[in-house]
């Protein structure tokens, strides 16, 4: 890599201190002279990015990032090395070399900037993005070559699925169309050239609008009517966007202000929320502050959140969605369906409202399977009580099919295209009386169709709750009794960690007892008061009689009388559970191990007694077990109790234990006995000294520690 010496290149200020390779100076510099040495060979410059590179900073800190762009670098100068090539990294995470053409023909060259990485001992991988730029004009200065190489990279930046793009010359007319665009923004807010538009939300069953969605558009001097796709993607990625989403959701409410003012009737006006804004950490406040401050209730203003946005930021995300709901907002998941995420995922996210948009089922009509997964998506949607809006309805065929299969509502040009402010104002002022309030919870219809679903047992049949999404069934609480009704096959592979279920058993009527039901109550109530997702970890009594640690996600389906349904998802956390209390223990007792020489416990549920530490020598080995009953009879003549009254009675006897250790001052128990036996000769012994104690397990439960240090 150039002529000049490592430390003449530092010196003058060429070299990036981090990675050690070139900083932008640097490779201007030594790309030209390359370009000049080899002027009859035929040169790319590709741009690299590694792809979310700021979430890998948020999670893991800045010296984990910093180690992977060293790593990046590593990789880089390895495989490139002896070639005749220039690489640096201009800034940040983007990295920038000049390389002979048949190397990037090459196929390695496009995984070549794949990698992994270990955070603890779990591996991440990252992959990069790169834009190529074949260098046809030499004249051009290098840091232009670099843009152009850039620009390449930035059309694929947020597509997952492509990880390379060549510079062609549409890509430079669409940047420099966009740079006007982006130079005219700020005119355009103050002179309120951005519009918001309104289409309605119509009910699926007679096309009746319920609702409305804001969508802004931007009506340009010069360009005329410009659709958000054109510019929102570009706002997205300079910034703008955050005072373009501002723009829209004060005009929203202004709307909603002028017409509650003149009495006239509203309807709920759903403002959609860029996956940019979950970087902020005020953006709930912000929301509820603007819509507090035009002085309108928040059930008229719903958020819709993109999908996509849950696969850049899954924990943000969950969190705004909790605080959007303490505020009293409702939250729509948008785009559902556009690939990122799956049915699975829902049952993490406390959403509201579902939107399918029907361009991610293409070929709607004709495809039988995109008609299966909208209904699977819909029956699920049911399932966890959230109602589902279709968006892009074109036609009757389509209405007629949607309301079929019992979606909600719908969204589409077939109803209403997006319409101007007093297009909107007039269609609502044609509909007569009602609040236009949406209402919160599931209505009757909805709950109708559970119950007569499993009631009528046709649900058995059904491949879809059977088949899909891990464990997950519905309960019914009555006034005292809970009850699980009704289980699907993930049920077992997660309970029993077995799928082999006889036909009858996949209609399991059982009722939960005992302390786990008292938590399940607990969380039903809360999750029917609430109208929220709960979670609880229950250890959980199996018909084998084995208990199992799960967690258990619990959402309320409906009422009828005094009978409640609920619809639960169960993830198995036993290992988890078991290992956590294991360490738990085993700190413990490595702590006691430095003043006690071995540490046993007693399991009084099994009647059991184990070796769980020893400092080895002597009496016990690790993992030895023993009867706790009967034990201290069979060593009667190797143990001699010491001035310690019935302690064998005790020890033997949890109840007598319990009560010693609670009357204790410090909670635990103390004797001294003699022990032999085990030595060399029969008369040996040590005199020891036994503390009984109770450590506190994190799940709750109570473990009996009995510890013993030679006097
Ligand atoms: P979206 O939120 O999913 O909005 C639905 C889009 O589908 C709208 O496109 C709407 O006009 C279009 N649409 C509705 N019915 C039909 C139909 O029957 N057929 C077809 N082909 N299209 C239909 P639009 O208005 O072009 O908006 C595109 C996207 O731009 C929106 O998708 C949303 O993600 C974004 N967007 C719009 N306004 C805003 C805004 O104020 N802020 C933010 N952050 N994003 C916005
Ligand atoms: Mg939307
Ligand atoms: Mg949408």
């Amino acid at each position: 890599m150039g002529d000049l010496s490592k430390t003449q290149q530092d010196k003058e200020g060429l070299t990036d201190g981090l990675t050690g390779l070139y900083n932008r100076r640097g490779f201007y510099k030594f790309t030209r002279e390359l370009l000049e040495r080899h002027k009859d060979k035929q040169f790319c410059l590709a741009y690299w990015n590694i792809r979310r590179f700021k979430v890998v900073n948020n999670l893991f800190g800045w010296q984990t990032g910093d180690k992977i762009l060293i790593q990046l670098a590593e990789v880089m100068k390895e495989k490139l090395a002896g070639e005749e090539v220039t690489i640096g990294r201009m800034e940040r995470d983007n990295f920038t070399c000049c390389v002979p053409v048949e190397i990037v023909s090459h196929e390695k060259w496009y995984n070549m900037a794949d990698l992994s990485y270990y955070v603890g001992n779990v591996e991440y991988h990252f992959s990069c993005c790169q834009g190529i730029y074949q260098i046809s004009d030499r004249s051009m200065s290098v840091s232009e070559m670099g843009d152009k190489a850039r620009i390449a990279m930035e059309t694929i930046k947020d597509n997952y699925m492509c990880s390379c793009a060549w510079f062609n010359d549409s890509m430079w007319n669409t940047i420099l169309e966009e740079q006007k665009l982006s130079s005219d923004f700020r005119q355009a807010i103050a002179e309120k050239q951005f519009k918001v538009y309104y289409q309605p939300v119509c009910r699926a069953i007679d096309g009746s609008v319920e609702a409305a969605e804001a969508l802004v558009r931007w009506e340009h001097p010069t360009r005329g009517l410009i659709p958000p796709g054109i510019f929102i993607p570009m706002f997205e990625s300079n910034g703008f966007i955050s005072i373009l989403d501002r723009y829209v959701w004060n005009e929203v409410c202004r709307m909603l202000k002028s017409r509650l003012g003149q009495g006239l009737r509203v309807a709920p006006v759903s403002i959609n929320v860029s996956r940019a804004e979950f970087y902020n950490p005020n953006l709930c406040e912000e929301l509820k502050e603007i819509v507090t401050s035009h002085g309108i209730p928040v059930e008229l203003v719903k958020i819709e959140i993109t999908e996509t946005a849950y696969a850049d930021n899954p924990h943000q995300i969950q969190e705004a969605v909790n605080r959007l709901h303490d505020y009293g907002f409702l939250v729509l998941m948008d785009d559902f369906g556009s690939g990122y995420s799956s049915l699975n995922t829902l049952k993490d996210i406390p959403i509201d409202v579902l939107k399918v948009d029907m361009k991610f089922l293409h070929g709607f009509e004709t495809s039988q399977k995109a008609a299966i997964i909208l209904e699977a998506i819909i029956r699920m949607a049911k399932w966890m009580n959230l109602k589902v809006i279709a968006e892009g309805v074109e036609d009757k065929k389509e209405w007629d099919y949607l309301k079929s299969v019992e979606c909600d509502m719908l969204q589409g040009f077939y109803f209403y295209r997006p319409m101007p402010e007093e297009a909107f104002g007039e269609l609502l002022d044609m509909m007569g009386g009602g609040s236009g309030k949406e209402a919160r919870r599931p209505d009757q219809k909805i709950e109708k169709a559970v119950f007569d679903e499993f009631r009528l047992g046709n649900f058995q049949a059904d491949t879809l709750f059977y088949g899909m999404l891990g464990g997950m069934g519905v309960f019914e609480l009555t006034e005292q009794d809970l009850e699980i009704i009704q289980v699907n096959k993930g049920f077992y592979e997660v309970v029993y960690e077995n799928a082999q279920l006889d036909e009858k058993d996949q209609v399991i009527n059982r009722k939960v007892e005992g302390p786990e039901a008292d938590c399940l109550i607990k969380k039903c109530r809360e999750a029917m008061e609430t109208g929220r997702m709960q979670q609880v970890q229950i250890h959980y009594h199996r018909r084998d009689d084995v208990y199992v640690w799960l967690n258990m996600k619990i959402r309320y389906i409906g009422s009828r009388g005094k009978r409640s349904l609920f619809y639960f998802a169960v993830d198995n956390i036993d290992e988890a559970k078991k290992l956590e209390e294991k360490r738990y223990l085993l700190d413990y007792s490595t702590a006691l191990l430095r003043f006690f020489d071995s540490v046993l416990r007693i399991d009084y549920g099994t009647g059991q007694g184990e070796v769980i530490h020893s400092k080895g020598e002597d009496l016990w080995q690790v993992g030895e077990k023993f009867p706790v009953k009967g034990f201290f009879d069979a060593h009667r003549e190797e143990i001699d109790w010491i001035d310690c009254g019935p302690a064998e009675e005790i020890i033997e006897n949890k109840e007598l234990l319990d009560q010693k250790l609670s009357g204790s001052r410090n909670g635990s128990f103390s004797v001294c006995c003699k022990v032999s036996g085990r030595g060399p000769g029969k008369n040996d012994f040590d005199v020891v000294s036994v503390l009984f104690f109770k450590v506190k397990m994190q799940g709750g439960e109570e473990e009996y520690l009995c510890c013993m240090k030679k006097a």
